[in-house]
């Protein structure tokens, strides 16, 4: 069962002001969240989690998958939650739902809610949490371990037609106008994203035997015995993958920006259990597969800190981690 998403939690704990529902004591996130998911307010359900008898008022014709979307939720402190579990005949689900509506009223009249800023939070979580799925950032691993670490960049099928239509999705988006430098840090990641794909397309083949992949074309393999063509083209060949690896690394900081950005302005704990999105940097000297964290340093946060292509070439050699053009 998929657990709450973020922008659930967010418009849950939002609308209901951050105190219980029924005795309106504060409740807070837990500090340790990123350890832990135990917080000491409790998103409780209000038709149960499962359709059986020992899930309190679980016995409910509402389908399963809904069960964990923000109608069915009740934010509750830790005593409360026991309580209506132990009570499931006082604390029906039709008098737990009368609740809720007569607390975010409340909410609203008494806490100074700002129902703007609370509507554009959720809107960004909703984009946020849809990029981040489109992505692939749970597998952003594996993307860059396929992309940069092996001697051929590699990409999978699915991953490349996803990432086509994310770069097309992003570009219709309609952001609030609240966070300007956070709908900035979406249009940088899709700068990144198409020039990766663009370079990544000049040369590509689908994998040996394997229509699920496809990967650079070894385009300096010629039938001819030419040497000096042979070298020159390898020479291309070596260019374009630290490009193409350059180009990966520097998606990987777009996609932390991101990620930072939705932290700072809208969700402290966005994607907070999964942390950084890491890249592999293929093998070194030492024959070990080495992973880097990568981030935009502070004066490369300017208002779109991907240069476009051409200033990217210019300027790669700068960033925290890099290729670089082949020596
Ligand atoms: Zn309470």
């Amino acid at each position: 069962m998929p657990s709450i998403t973020a922008r659930t939690r967010k418009m849950l704990w939002g609308r209901s002001g951050g105190v219980c529902s029924i005795c309106k004591k504060p409740l807070f996130e837990d500090e340790t969240m990123a350890d832990d998911l135990s917080v000491l307010g409790q998103e409780c359900h209000i038709v149960g989690e499962e359709n059986t008898a020992k899930s309190p008022r679980g016995l409910h014709s509402m389908p399963l998958d809904t069960r964990k979307l923000c109608g069915n939720l009740i934010l509750l402190c830790r005593d409360y939650h026991k309580i209506i579990d132990d009570q499931p005949n006082k604390y029906t689900v039709d008098e737990l739902h009368r609740i809720k509506g007569e607390h975010i009223t409340w909410v609203r009249q008494t806490l100074g809610y700002d129902e703007e800023k609370q509507e554009d939070d959720e809107t960004y979580l909703a984009i946020a949490e849809k990029w981040s799925a489109m992505a692939g950032l749970d597998d952003w691993d594996n993307f860059t371990y396929l992309a940069i670490a092996g001697d051929t960049p590699t990409v999978k099928t699915d991953r490349m037609q996803e990432l086509e239509l994310l770069q097309e999705w992003l570009f219709k988006r309609v952001y609030p106008s609240r966070h300007e430098e956070l709908n900035n840090a979406f249009e940088n990641y899709r700068r990144v994203l198409h020039d990766f794909r663009s370079v990544f397309s000049r040369h590509v083949v689908p994998s040996d035997g394997n229509s699920k992949y496809i990967e650079t074309k070894k385009f300096y393999k010629i039938d001819e015995w030419n040497q000096e063509l042979y070298d020159k083209l390898g020479r291309e060949y070596d260019e374009h993958t630290s490009l193409l690896a350059d180009l990966a690394f520097e998606l990987t900081r777009a996609v932390n920006y991101i990620c930072d950005l939705m932290r700072a302005h809208v969700y402290r704990y966005f994607r907070i259990h999964e942390g950084l999105s890491v890249a592999h940097t293929g093998t070194w000297m030492d024959g070990v597969d080495r992973v880097v964290r990568l981030a935009y340093s502070p004066n490369e946060r300017t208002e779109f800190p991907y240069p476009g292509l051409a200033k990217f070439m210019a300027i790669r050699c700068e960033r925290d981690f890099f290729y670089g053009p082949p020596k």
